[in-house]
């Protein structure tokens, strides 16, 4: 566990633009940006998807979702809106396995997601 490109960027052991960080989360902009703003949003703790997280975490993902949230409303993004995701395993699309919330915002959103 905690071994993935996520951890690395944890450790600081590679590099990453930081937006954000306190004790329990790190947000760093996506290299690969779908947005004008796209900004992961990671736990320091090393849980691999959502489906993995438990109980225990529940007040981590809840500090999740609202750094994300904090974070856009310091860049401007809350009153025209923005999207948040989590994709969890192959189907959802995730890549990393280390569990993080994406937002995404500056452009309108479509739906479905695809
Ligand atoms: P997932 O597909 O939901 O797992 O999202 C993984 C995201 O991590 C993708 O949007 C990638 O562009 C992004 N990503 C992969 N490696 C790095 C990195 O080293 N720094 C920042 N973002 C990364």
């Amino acid at each position: 566990m905690g071994d993935t490109i996520f951890g690395k960027i944890i450790r600081r052991e590679i590099p990453a633009d930081i937006v954000y960080e306190d004790d329990d989360v790190l947000a760093f902009r996506d290299l690969n940006p779908q947005a004008p703003v796209h900004v992961l949003f990671v736990p320091r703790k090393a849980i691999a998807t959502l489906d993995a997280a438990s109980a225990e975490d529940a007040e981590l993902l809840g500090k999740l979702l609202l750094a994300a949230a904090s974070y856009a409303r310091q860049e401007g993004l809350a009153e025209k809106g923005y999207r948040t995701v989590v994709n969890c395993n192959e189907h959802g699309g995730q890549t990393v396995f280390h569990l993080h919330v994406h937002l995404l915002g500056g452009r309108p959103m479509h739906w479905p997601p695809g």
